[in-house]
This record gives C-alpha cells, structure tokens and sequence, in this order.
C-alpha cells in the first residue's frame, strides 16, 4: 500500500492535536481544505485504512454516520452553522486520498456552498488545530 496520511492520523504517532474525538473505530479531525464560508468543514473516518465502501462492514457505516451525526450537530454549536452538508467519495476518480471518509461540511444560508469548489483553500496547522479543540470540547 502507498504511503497514506490518514492511516499515519490513525496510528496516533502525529498530528495527535488535530484529532477532534476518536472511538476505537472512527476519528475526526478538520479538513485541510475549506472553503471561507465554511469554516469548520470535518473529516470522519475509519482508523483502518478501507477504499471501497463495499468493504466497509455495516457496524462500521453505522458507526461513520452516527458519529458524522454528531459532529454536524456540533458543528451548529460551536461553527455557528444552521446545518451541514454530508457527503462521501466511493473511489471517485482523481482523488488525492483513497482512504474512505465522510465530509461533514457546515452550512449557513447564503453560502453558495457547492462541489467541487474553487473558493477551497488549504488551512495553517494552526487554525485546523484551533477548530479540533472547538469540536473537542462540543463532542466531549
Ligand atoms: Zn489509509
């Protein structure tokens, strides 16, 4: 298998502050890509590394949603957001990472929110490690 970030998050050996809540199976952390409208836009995915859904075991979906469930909710408390959008890449072709995970985008009304979006930006270290302790602290 190439080399894979995620799977390197998962492991706990880095980027430890940006883990925003972990279970033995799912973690969360900021993306690193955001639109400015949408600040606070998370990442939930499995700690192993899985590129098909196909191949993700049922407990494991429902688990990934119910946990991308709470982190919309958190999102609203602590993003200022009135909703979020979800949504996943099943080895969508020209994908940087093919480790599968869900994101939980915040919404606002007026966002102009919308896929693939030119207005995406890469966040600092910084600001990604600022909204893991915000969503820290809303998902306890
Ligand atoms: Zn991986």
């Amino acid at each position: 298998m190439d080399y894979c970030p995620f799977c390197e998050l998962a492991s706990g050996n880095v980027g430890l502050d940006l883990i925003a809540f972990q279970t033995p199976n799912v973690f969360v952390i900021p993306a690193l890509k955001q639109r400015p409208l949408n600040r606070g836009h998370m990442l939930v995915l499995p700690t192993t590394h899985v590129v098909r859904m196909i191949n993700l075991e049922s407990s494991l979906v429902q688990e990934l949603y119910a946990v991308a469930g709470r982190v919309s909710m958190a999102g609203r408390k602590v993003f200022g957001a009135t909703g979020s959008t979800l949504f996943l890449n099943d080895e969508a072709p020209d994908q940087q990472l093919y480790h599968l995970h869900i994101h939980v985008v915040p919404r606002r009304s007026g966002d102009e929110f919308r896929i693939p979006d030119p207005m995406i930006e890469e966040l600092s270290h910084e600001e990604r490690r600022r909204q893991a302790i915000l969503m820290r602290g809303a998902l306890g």
